[in-house]
């Protein structure tokens, strides 16, 4: 099997899996030697779903809209989410960008 993104060898492994920065344990999935890309099959996907329903992560993760303050763009963190990844107001926050994703680290 080869990686959809760059064409490597994928080779399956126990990879961890986070949603929401929190760790759900190790499940089973091809994974690309060259980029890290990872799939997983439907009874892993079933098993992370369960993972992530357990831990109450389910379903959690929505759209929200980007407003502007000042030169800036806000972004609102729906409760759960805040609660999930215990940021409260003033918390101080690690942020950077990856592949068109913010990454923001509650420190
Ligand atoms: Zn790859």
């Amino acid at each position: 099997m080869k990686c959809i993104s760059c064409g490597g060898e994928m080779k399956e492994k126990l990879v961890e899996h986070k949603e929401l920065g929190i760790s759900l344990g190790k499940f089973p999935a091809m994974s690309c030697s060259k980029c890290g890309e990872k799939y997983y099959d439907s009874s892993a996907v079933d098993r992370i779903q369960a993972a992530s329903k357990k831990a109450g992560l389910f379903g959690i993760a929505g759209r929200v809209k980007a407003a502007k303050i000042g030169n800036s763009i806000a972004i609102r963190v729906p409760k759960e989410i805040a609660e999930a990844v215990h940021l409260k107001p003033g918390s101080e926050v690690l942020m950077h960008s990856e592949n068109r994703k913010i990454i923001a680290e509650v420190v």
